[in-house]
């Protein structure tokens, strides 16, 4: 009773194909018995030679989430990745019989990001070693079923490719392994980066994940994200491939990111919405509600009246502040609603469902240093140092007001929800 992962691998083209057995069957009931998903690499620089552990990688990452109780590669991989793959306590990771030798590390001083041309991963950009080749994942169309548009993300790599930087672009289905589609697993988005590495000689992946992901302040409460699962598991794998995993922003808030684009030279090469086309962006998503809030507030401006109209007449900028106790990315809102003024009644309703002006915000302003262990150890410091210069480390009142964040749901909360209710 196994999931079972086949692999075919040309210059241009990675093809997984995925057999799901009876017990996984149940698990997806719409997955089927079979199916593919692929990365095609477009431009001079092909996948070349990639070492098994770094196929098996990619095949956990776009495969865990469908699978009951083992994933078997129909490839052998080194005895240490098996080793390490025990670290994934609900399934069993089985491989073909041969003899594999793990991949070391190389300190080759080049490293990857993992790019989506949005604010967080520009940042992450921005403050890397400027010799970091960025990876962007491009997402496959198929029919109707996404209102995802490339448009704009395509654009800022052009962009950036203008400059001088270095951008790959590697286009996959993957998403369209689930139902409704989606990233099987967050980190997925890096297959392309992982596939690449070997021809690139990587050292490290770098991701934009921000201090709301990582240290938990979207949801409810504060976590050291060294003790989660979530980094355990990942870190591990990573290692086991001989691949450093990097988070050079998670000491930074949404607020902090947004700083960022705004004042470095690359900063201006993002798009948050991945809705509209370049520079037009839908402004209907939550995406681009809270962005739009946040802009406002970073330039002292009134709420805009994409804003006010996004509340009014968007089904999923009501549905995210309705439904979703806490919201999500919650505390961003309070910072951009202290500092936003206007709106009128509905945003002043907001401003007390999020706690302006009784909970403290600045600190969302500032780089969390303790994040630095975070980082790939080679740029850690050059990292740090920009991070310091442009963003200034969190004092320790505001450290503390990060490490003390709470947002739970509460009698008081919901009352506030019904008068917003009525007023949206
Ligand atoms: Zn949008």
């Amino acid at each position: 009773m196994k999931l079972r992962i086949t692999v075919e691998t040309s210059e241009q083209t990675i093809l997984f194909g995925v057999f799901l057995d009876n017990e996984d069957k149940k698990r997806n009931p719409k997955f089927g018995e079979f199916r593919e998903f692929s990365f095609n690499k477009s431009g001079d620089i092909g996948f070349g030679k990639i070492h098994p552990d770094r196929l098996a990688l990619v095949a956990i990452l776009n495969t865990l989430p469908f699978c009951e109780k083992t994933l078997h590669l129909s490839w052998p991989v080194s005895n240490s990745f098996l080793e390490s793959s025990k670290i994934i306590s609900r399934i069993k990771i089985t491989a073909e019989k041969g003899s594999v030798p793990p991949i070391r590390k190389t300190r080759s001083g080049r490293h990857a990001l993992s790019f989506s041309g949005g604010a967080d991963s520009t940042a992450a950009l921005a403050i890397m070693p400027q010799t970091t080749e960025s990876v962007f994942m491009l997402r496959t169309k198929r029919g109707g079923r996404t209102l995802y548009d490339s448009d704009a993300a395509e654009e800022s790599c052009r962009q950036l490719r203008k400059l001088g930087f270095v951008v790959h672009s590697v286009e996959s289905d993957f998403e369209y392994l689930r139902d409704p589609i989606g990233f099987p697993t967050d980190l997925a988005v890096s297959s392309p980066a992982i596939l690449l590495a070997e021809s690139r000689n990587f050292q490290s992946i770098a991701f934009g994940t921000i201090l709301e992901s990582a240290y938990g302040t979207s949801g409810s409460s504060f976590r050291n994200y060294v003790e989660s699962s979530h980094y355990r598991l990942w870190k591990t794998l990573f290692d086991a491939v001989g691949l450093g995993y990097s988070l050079p922003v998670a000491g930074v808030s949404e607020v902090g990111t947004a700083k960022l684009c705004l004042e470095l030279p690359i900063g201006r090469f993002h798009q948050s919405c991945i809705r509209g086309k370049w520079e037009k962006p839908c402004n209907k998503c939550w995406k681009c509600f809270r962005k739009s809030t946040l802009i406002s507030a970073l330039g002292g401006k009134e709420i805009s009246e994409y804003a006010t109209k996004a509340l009014q007449t968007s089904k999923e900028v009501r549905k995210h502040l309705l439904d979703n106790s806490p919201i999500k990315h919650e505390g961003v809102l309070t910072y951009s609603l202290e500092r936003a003024n206007g709106g009128g009644e509905i945003f002043d309703c907001l401003r007390k469902l999020t706690r302006v002006g009784s909970i403290n915000t600045d600190w969302m302003e500032r780089w969390y240093g303790h994040s630095s262990t975070l980082i790939e150890e080679d740029y850690s410091q050059y990292t740090s140092n920009k991070l310091k210069h442009y963003l200034g480390e969190m004092t320790p009142s505001q450290t503390k007001d990060l490490l003390n964040w709470s947002n739970e749901d509460s009698k008081e909360r919901r009352d506030i929800l019904s008068e917003l209710r009525i007023l949206i």
